[in-house]
């Protein structure tokens, strides 16, 4: 295969190709200037710019400058309009510019598969196509700033506990069908450039090792020519990642990977024509946008940065109930402020996405701009959840003089955090116990909640509206004032479903277990598919959402383009309405949901306005994956249109015919009635593996079996194994660090326990050398596995030899690497700059960061 930089790679040395592949630092790139190849920065997204520059971690413990912090995704997807997230993608990516970062790492776009998965809030929808279409918006956004975003995770990265050395088990038609579709719109629509793998493996392979999803769906079949890079620490064997096309590495192991690549290839066990196609791919990709940041403007404007993320805190604000009309709030009345949240904004979700705002407004601050009497503000409850019945006997003192009482709940910052999984759907007990308490005072309660993800809400009849902001941003507080007061007319709609309980999910008993697997035994029925299908009622359904005013539906048309219909603004407010079209099949000879998000559209009617509005058909509207002719097909029938205001909420009704192609049933001859019925909450191990196609692999740690056959309590460690398996370790050094970790989990504090289990304890054997960024090498990490798993003596005497090997090889590589320089240099005629001083650099660094704060301050004056 001819290459597009094939001159330029003839010219560089082995050494100088695999320095490419693998970062040079945690978030940046080697250079190899003498080529005309610089560094490229990536930073954390996605709802706002997280740039280190001195300390770096991936978990968003170390502050980053000073950036605009948008809604999160979980949030700016209720606005169910790309323009919406275009503007945060394009807003973020202009900063991401200004600051030399050329890849931005975002959107997140991993189904919301189960709402404990603690990373909810970064992710935009349980359905693919809104999350793709969204996706979409955001990238085309930061892209128009002549960088990258970058979309991840890539792919059935949908839980947090052990997710860097958990087996995603999905059946190929649920993989196809919901896990991938909104990363395949976000390829083809939204051109994104590059795709981060995610951490856990699919069906056996890591993702970046996993040629199924690597080569034959993302470059076979959606011709995706970008980057991969592996998720921070990701990678596991390196040359069957090359293999896959996961070019890039982050962050840098110090040069030990290559090392290894290096060694592979001189010894002949690997082909330097894979090299050669990965360096081709990671220069084609890294050269324009190095450019595009080099020539960027360092300027922009702060304050236009701070408008756009309230107008879309906004657009995305969801308004969940409103009996009796209670909200909006007219001016004048008398209102107190109870709840923690609205002096301490809950505004964003904790772990790499967390940004370092430059302005965050509070709702207690900012009353004063508006017309209604203020009574005053009362905590109510303590954040962390302690009982506090001074600060309950204040807020009730407070509400008893107020006509309308207007109550901030919400989940705490430690409760939602990457790398954790909620234990449950709960709100903290104490401000349970405040909503009881205030309703018993008989007065009118408009309820603001504060979270990226739902929660059983058991006190709903105890309030008349709620209003739900998610995680509204810096700017969420004008929001929720503007929709509180009738300012705006609410038209979020939720992009998840809100079940009664979390007894009700699909995926109950099958997620966040300590277990070497995630079955994904439900399939394709996940969120509102499910319960639409299996007849479950819910909270508040998918596509929900409520305005000020009413919204009519008529004159639906169905051709074979699509449907028309009109909707009319029936109140008497302005407002804006996002209309759902689904789409179902009765009968079908595959298992299938009731109906399925098919297209939606977002429209602006003034009070009394109609508009006619059209929404096609397209390559999505009828197809299903099909596992006999491994294709997308269409199914012969008459299929049912449904348009409506939400999921549950349908408005009007037409059918259209399609001839299909005619491939035949999957599934025939087996026997799965709980997917043809929808109710797979408690699918068989027979049924299970029927549509896997295969056994189901052990859902037990590998506990060793004993001469008289029975199980010990003891696992071989591997370098996957996860650091929570080390209580099982054979070595006592294992057990004794495990024991470590969990007693400072049980016993820290909440947020030392929530950065123990973050930071270490989701972690595998191998992230000793792999996140390390270079402080262990990869024998050095298989010295550690040794140790915790018994072999005491061995282990130490190679983590001290592979010690002194490790700093040969560097010394040896990294003279290597200045002699091409040099003879780089020399042989264009040019003279040899000095290399870059370590010293110089991080003073360099300093100075930005300090200039990045100074920038911010004088904006905000
Ligand atoms: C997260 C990614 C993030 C990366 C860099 C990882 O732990 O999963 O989403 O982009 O760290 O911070």
């Amino acid at each position: 295969m001819a290459l597009k930089h094939q001159d330029l790679i003839n010219k560089m040395s082995l050494e100088e190709k695999c320095s490419l592949l693998s970062g040079k630092d945690f978030w940046q790139t080697q250079e190899l200037e003498h080529w005309g190849i610089p560094s490229i920065f990536l930073s954390d997204g996605p709802n706002g710019l997280r740039k280190q520059s001195g300390s770096a971690d991936q978990l968003g413990l170390n502050a980053s400058i000073p950036a605009t912090c948008f809604p999160t995704s979980a949030t700016s997807a209720n606005s169910w309009d790309p323009e919406v997230t275009k503007k945060v993608g394009m807003t973020i990516g202009e900063e991401a510019a200004a600051h030399s970062v050329s890849v931005l790492l975002g959107p997140g776009i991993n189904m919301k598969r189960d709402p404990r998965c603690g990373r909810n809030f970064e992710y935009f929808a349980e359905d693919p196509y809104l999350a793709g279409k969204l996706a979409s918006g955001y990238i085309k956004g930061v892209q128009s700033n002549g960088i990258s975003a970058c979309v991840k995770h890539f792919a059935c990265n949908s839980q947090e506990f052990r997710r860097i050395s958990s087996d995603s088990v999905v059946d190929e038609r649920a993989l196809r069908e919901i896990y991938l579709p909104a990363f395949e719109i976000a390829i083809k629509e939204g051109e994104a450039k590059c795709v981060m793998s995610s951490y856990n493996s699919v069906n056996g392979f890591y993702t970046n090792e996993n040629p199924h999803l690597m080569k034959e769906i993302l470059r076979d079949e959606w011709g995706y020519k970008g980057l991969v890079v592996t998720d921070w620490g990701g990678e596991n064997e390196r040359l069957e990642g090359l293999k896959c096309l996961n070019a890039l590495e982050m962050p840098g192991t110090g040069g030990d990977t290559n090392y290894d690549v290096m060694c592979a290839v001189k010894e002949g066990k690997f082909d330097e024509s894979i090299i050669d196609i990965n360096v081709d791919n990671f220069v084609d990709f890294a050269l324009p946008i190095a450019k595009v940041v080099k020539e960027h403007s360092r300027e922009f404007d702060v304050n236009e940065h701070h408008r756009r993320a309230v107008e879309v805190a906004r657009e995305s604000i969801v308004l969940l109930k409103n009996e009796g009309d209670v909200l909006p709030v007219k001016d004048g009345t008398k209102v107190a402020f109870i709840g923690d949240f609205a002096a301490n904004t809950r505004y964003q979700g904790a772990g790499s996405s967390q940004v370092n705002p430059l302005f965050v407004e509070q709702v207690k601050d900012e009353v004063k701009n508006y017309g209604w009497e203020v009574l005053g503000y009362e905590p109510g409850y303590e954040r962390y959840g302690k009982k506090n019945k001074k600060l309950l006997d204040a807020a009730i003192e407070l509400a008893k003089k107020a006509d309308t009482i207007i109550l901030f709940i919400g989940l705490d910052e430690l409760t939602e955090a990457e790398g954790i999984d909620r234990a449950n759907l709960k709100l903290a007990a104490n401000q349970i116990e405040v909503v009881h308490e205030l309703h018993k005072l008989g007065k009118k309660i408009a309820m603001v909640l504060e979270c990226g993800a739902p929660v059983e809400l058991p006190f709903i009849d105890e309030v008349d509206a709620i209003l739900h902001p998610y995680l509204s941003g810096e700017g969420g507080a004008m929001a929720i004032l503007d929709a509180l007061t009738g300012k705006i007319n609410p038209s979020g709609k939720l992009a998840e479903t809100y079940p009664v309980s979390y007894n009700d999910v699909p995926t109950l008993g099958h997620f966040s277990l300590d277990a070497p697997t995630v079955e994904y035994r439900e399939s394709i029925f996940i969120g509102y598919r499910y319960y639409l299908t299996a007849g479950v009622p819910v909270l508040f359904p998918f596509g929900h959402g409520l305005s000020y005013t009413k919204y009519e539906y008529s004159d639906l048309e169905v051709t074979e383009k699509g449907v028309s219909f009109t909707v009319k603004n029936a109140g008497s407010m302005d407002g804006k309405e996002v209309c759902q079209l689904y789409v179902g099949l009765k009968g079908s000879f595959v298992p299938r949901p009731k109906y399925e998000l098919k297209g939606f559209y977002k429209v602006a009617l003034k009070a009394g306005e109609s508009k006619k509005v059209e929404i096609p058909f397209d390559e999505y509207t009828f197809r299903y994956f099909n596992v006999k002719t491994n294709k997308w097909e269409v199914e012969k029938g008459t299929y049912d249109i449904y348009v409506g205001a939400s999921s549950m909420d349908i408005r009007l009704e037409g059918k259209i015919e399609q001839e299909g192609t005619e491939a035949p049933s999957p599934y025939e001859n087996l026997n799965i009635p709980s997917y043809f019925s929808g109710r797979v909450q408690h699918i068989s191990d027979p049924e299970f593996e029927a549509i896997l196609g295969r056994a189901i692999p052990p859902h037990e740690l590998p506990f060793i079996v004993k001469k008289n056959g029975k199980k010990s309590k003891r696992v071989p460690i591997h370098l996957s194994s996860n650091m929570s398996d080390l209580q099982y370790a054979r070595g006592w050094v294992g057990r004794f660090f495990a024991w470590v970790l969990r007693f400072i989990i049980k016993h820290g504090s909440k947020a030392t326990s929530n950065m123990i289990t973050m930071g270490v304890y989701n972690f595998p054997v191998r992230a000793m050398s792999r996140m390390t960024n270079g402080m262990f090498s990869s024998g050095q990490g298989e010295a550690f596995r040794l140790i915790f798993d018994g072999h005491w003596h061995k282990g130490w005497a190679k983590f001290f030899k592979e010690g002194s090997k490790k700093r040969k090889y560097r010394k040896e590589v990294a003279a290597k690497l200045e002699a091409d320089r040099v003879a780089a240099y020399t042989s264009q005629g040019l003279p040899v700059p000095p290399k870059e001083d370590p010293k110089a650099k991080a003073k360099a660094e300093k100075e930005e960061r300090k200039a990045a704060e100074r920038h911010a301050e004088e904006m905000k004056k």
